[in-house]
């Protein structure tokens, strides 16, 4: 037996990895305020690539999951540190790290991990990840235990493989709602094929549908806002959008009844889809992708007439945010921002409610120093 063959394999015995302190704002419960809050980050391990943040966007999901809005399919585990809007500078890296060294500008969105193993992880659409991706918080920590803290912190260690490269000809705040807005609406409309020569909708003008306009504006698509908020109408137009229906007149609605190719509806709360579903064209595509707290009512006739399809999208997978985000540093393209400190975040979500945010609000998380 030759030398090689007698080694005894070394055996790694699997224990948790040193953490340190970071420093975050948490929810205690469904009904309390965003507070500050200390966690344990984990020490990166070979693969990992330590961040330290210097923006996060507020998400309309950060708020439905901090007051348990999603109960019956995530149930909120407090404390909770919401945030999966993440971009910050490399400040350490593991020993088998490639993508990154230290003083990069990385980000990271909704996904921290998924099994890496399944016909949705081997295609690159691992937010379709059979065994379920591992969120970027109010999600199952699999390495230090318990659950993953969000990006409302000071740092964060993840696996480099989902960790996006952030061109610096882009501005890091307005780049930050880019990895849920910007690929929750970019992966649908690529998906869909939207492009020149379609009639195309975005329902609601907040963060994911002000990114919606801009995509579909830059993909060549002729393209629709419908807005319950008729003072957003000059902003619309900036944004890209040819054209604005105040979606509280039924006439002005009827005038588009049956002419849409695409529609992509980005509501956070209770509304009429049926009303959208009507203005397809035959073989038209509603997708939804805004998740309000309660189911609503289809009529099957609503797409029966029409032969008119109801989809679904949820963000995208890491190879699709990369290709993402080099399209908006190619194509200039970054959110509209107001940047708040976090002392001021229940207050932004208190705005979130009244739709009054233009058009996503980003933590300068120089404000938790
Ligand atoms: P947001 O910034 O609060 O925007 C939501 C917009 O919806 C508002 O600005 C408003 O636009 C419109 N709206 C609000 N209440 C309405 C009502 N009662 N009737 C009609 N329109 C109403 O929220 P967001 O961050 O863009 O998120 C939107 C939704 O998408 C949320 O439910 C969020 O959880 C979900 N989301 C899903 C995914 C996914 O992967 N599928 C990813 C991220 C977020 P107007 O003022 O123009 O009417
Ligand atoms: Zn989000
Ligand atoms: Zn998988």
């Amino acid at each position: 037996m030759s030398e090689a063959a007698r080694q005894i394999p070394a055996v790694e015995i699997p224990s948790k990895p040193q953490t340190f302190t970071a420093k975050a704002f948490a929810a205690r419960s469904a009904t309390n305020p965003l507070a500050p809050f200390t966690l344990p980050r984990r020490s990166p391990r070979p693969q990992d690539v330590q961040i330290e943040i210097l923006y996060c966007g507020v998400c309309h999901s950060d708020l439905h999951q901090v007051r348990n809005e999603w109960k019956e399919v995530m149930p909120t585990v407090y404390p909770c540190v919401p945030g999966h809007e993440i971009v910050g500078r490399v400040v350490k890296v593991g020993s088998a790290v490639k993508k990154f060294k230290e003083g990069d500008i990385a980000a990271v969105g909704c996904m921290v991990d998924s099994c890496r193993v399944c016909a949705s992880c081997r295609a690159g659409e691992e937010q379709y990840c059979e065994n379920f991706f591992t969120l970027t918080y109010n999600g199952e920590d699999k390495i230090l235990g318990g659950v993953t803290y969000g990006g409302y912190s000071d740092s964060i260690v993840v696996d480099e493989a989902y960790v996006l490269r952030v061109s610096n000809k882009l501005d890091p705040a307005g780049t930050a709602p880019l990895l849920c807005a910007g690929i929750t609406t970019y992966s649908p409309l690529r998906h869909w094929k939207v492009g020149r020569g379609q009639k195309v909708g975005i329902v609601g003008l907040g963060g994911l549908g002000h990114m919606g306009v801009k995509f579909a504006h830059a993909f060549g698509a002729h393209v629709v806002l419908f807005t319950t908020s008729p003072s957003k109408t000059a902003d619309a137009m900036r944004l890209g959008a040819d054209e604005v229906v105040i979606s509280k007149s039924e006439a002005e609605m009827q005038k588009h009844a049956g002419t849409f190719n695409f529609i992509l509806d980005a509501v956070s709360a209770d509304h009429d889809i049926n009303a959208y579903i009507s203005l397809l064209k035959r073989d038209g595509t509603l997708t939804r992708v805004g998740a309000p707290e309660k189911p609503l009512p289809v009529s099957a006739f609503s797409f029966l007439m029409g032969r008119r399809r109801l989809a679904g999208s949820a963000i995208g997978g890491i190879k699709e945010t990369q290709e993402m985000l080099d399209f908006c540093a190619d194509h200039d393209i970054t959110s509209d921002i107001e940047l708040i400190p976090i002392q001021r975040i229940n207050e932004a979500y208190e705005r979130l409610l009244k739709s009054d945010v233009k058009y996503r609000f980003v933590i300068d998380m120089a404000s938790l120093k």
